[in-house]
C-alpha cells in the first residue's frame, strides 16, 4: 500500500485501516457470497450495514431520537435545493451567511425559491474573516438561517454555533466528524461524504423531525426529506458501496476513541501546520487567526514563481494534491480525520527543506 500522504480537498484520503478492511472484504462480503456492491439493498446483509452505520453515526455525534438520519445522493449541492424546499414551510424569506464559494452556491440556489437575506457577507474581505455575530443583519421572520460551518476553499471555519430563533441549517461537508458538535442546536445538518466521511456519492442529512412534511409545492418527491425518512433512505436504490464504506469509517472513528479524541488530534495537526506557516516569511496564510480552518489550510509562497516547483517537488516527496483551489491560488493542505499526524509532520519537514533550498 502506498506510503504517500494525500492532501486532496475531496474526494479525500481515507484511513488506511479502512481501505485495508474494504479491500479484504470487497470480493466477498462476510457471509454474503457476493461483493457488497452486488447485493440487494433490501437484503439482510445490507440492511445490517444500514442499521449499524446509522447507529454508529448517532453514537459518534450523540444524535437525539427526534432527528432523522438520511443517507442520500446528489451531494451537498442537492441540499442547496432540498434545504429551501423543506425548510421554507410557507414562508418566503431565508437568512444566509456568505462566508465563501459554497455559501454563494447555496444562496444562488435558494434564490430560486425565496428572497434571500444575506445577513453577513465576507466577500468584502475575500473570505478571510467572519463578521462578529452581534453585527449580523438577521431577519427574524425568515424561515431559517443557513451557513457553511467550514468553507473548504478559503479555509474559513466557524468556532461557534450561531444562536438564532429560527431553525439553523448547516453545510458541514468538510467539517462533520472532525470535532464534537451539539446537534440539538440545528434544524438540519448536511454533508457530502467525500471530504471527511467516505467515498463520493453519499450525502448525509441529519434533520429534526418537526421540520418534515411541509415541502414547497410541485417539487420532486425525491427532494422531500419525509419521502426518504419514511423509506429508510431507500425510496430509490441508495449508493450502497459508499454507504458501506462510510460505515467502516464510523467504526474506525469509534475505535480511535470518538470525536473527543479525534478533535484533539485535529487541533494538534492544524496547530503544527499553521505554526510552520506563521514562523516563516516564506509561507503565508491570510485567514483571520480565530477562524482558521482545522481541516483545510490554504497557504501561499512569498514568491509565487516557485509554485510549480513546490508542487513538483512535493509530489516527488509523496505529498499529494497540494495545489490550491483555482479561485484562491497558492497551496491548500486538507488535513481531514484520515490524515495522520505523521502526514502533517512530513509536510512541515518538506516545507522547511524547500524554503532552505529555494528561499
Ligand atoms: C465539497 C463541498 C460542497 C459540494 O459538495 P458536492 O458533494 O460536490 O455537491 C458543498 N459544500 C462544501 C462546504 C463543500 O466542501
Amino acid at each position: 500500500m502506498t506510503k504517500a500522504y494525500n492532501f486532496s480537498a475531496g474526494p479525500a484520503m481515507l484511513p488506511s485501516e479502512v481501505l485495508k478492511k474494504i479491500n479484504e472484504e470487497l470480493l466477498e462480503y462476510r457471509g454474503a457470497k457476493a461483493s457488497i456492491m452486488e447485493i440487494s439493498h433490501r437484503g439482510e446483509d445490507f440492511m445490517e450495514v444500514a442499521r449499524k452505520s446509522e447507529q454508529d453515526l448517532r453514537d459518534l455525534l450523540s444524535i437525539p431520537n427526534n432527528y432523522k438520519v438520511l443517507f442520500l445522493q446528489g451531494g451537498a449541492s442537492a441540499q442547496f435545493s432540498m434545504v429551501p424546499i423543506n425548510l421554507l414551510r410557507g414562508r418566503n424569506i431565508a437568512n444566509y451567511v456568505n462566508t465563501g464559494l459554497w455559501s454563494e452556491k447555496a444562496i444562488s440556489e435558494a434564490s430560486r425559491y425565496c428572497d434571500v437575506n444575506i445577513c453577513s457577507d465576507s466577500s468584502n474581505n475575500n473570505f478571510t474573516d467572519i463578521e462578529d455575530f452581534e453585527k449580523w443583519n438577521i431577519n427574524e421572520d425568515a424561515a431559517y438561517l443557513h451557513y457553511v460551518s467550514n468553507e473548504t476553499i478559503a479555509g474559513l471555519e466557524f468556532d461557534y454555533i450561531p444562536e438564532v430563533k429560527m431553525p439553523l441549517a448547516a453545510d458541514m461537508s468538510s467539517t462533520i466528524l472532525s470535532r464534537e458538535i451539539d446537534v440539538t442546536k440545528f434544524g438540519v445538518i448536511y454533508a457530502g461524504a467525500q471530504k471527511n466521511i467516505g467515498p463520493s456519492g453519499l450525502t448525509i442529512v441529519i434533520v429534526r423531525e418537526d421540520l418534515l412534511g411541509q415541502v414547497v409545492n410541485g417539487q420532486p418527491k425525491l427532494f422531500d426529506y419525509s419521502t426518504q425518512a419514511n423509506n429508510e433512505s431507500m425510496f430509490n436504490t441508495p449508493t450502497t458501496f459508499s454507504w458501506y464504506a462510510a460505515g467502516c469509517v464510523f467504526e474506525w472513528l469509534k475505535e480511535q476513541g470518538g470525536l473527543n479524541v479525534i478533535q484533539k488530534i485535529n487541533e494538534e495537526k492544524a496547530k503544527t501546520l499553521y505554526a510552520a506557516i506563521d514562523n516563516s516569511d516564506f509561507y503565508l496564510n491570510k485567514v483571520s487567526i480565530r477562524y482558521r480552518s482545522l481541516m483545510n489550510v490554504p497557504f501561499f509562497l512569498a514568491d509565487e514563481n516557485l509554485n510549480t516547483l513546490f508542487l513538483e517537488k512535493s509530489k516527488e516527496a509523496d505529498l499529494l494534491a497540494l495545489k490550491g483551489h483555482r479561485s484562491v491560488g497558492g497551496m491548500r493542505a486538507s488535513i481531514y480525520n484520515a490524515m495522520p499526524k505523521e502526514g502533517v509532520n512530513a509536510l512541515v519537514t518538506f516545507m522547511k527543506d524547500f524554503e532552505k533550498k529555494f528561499a
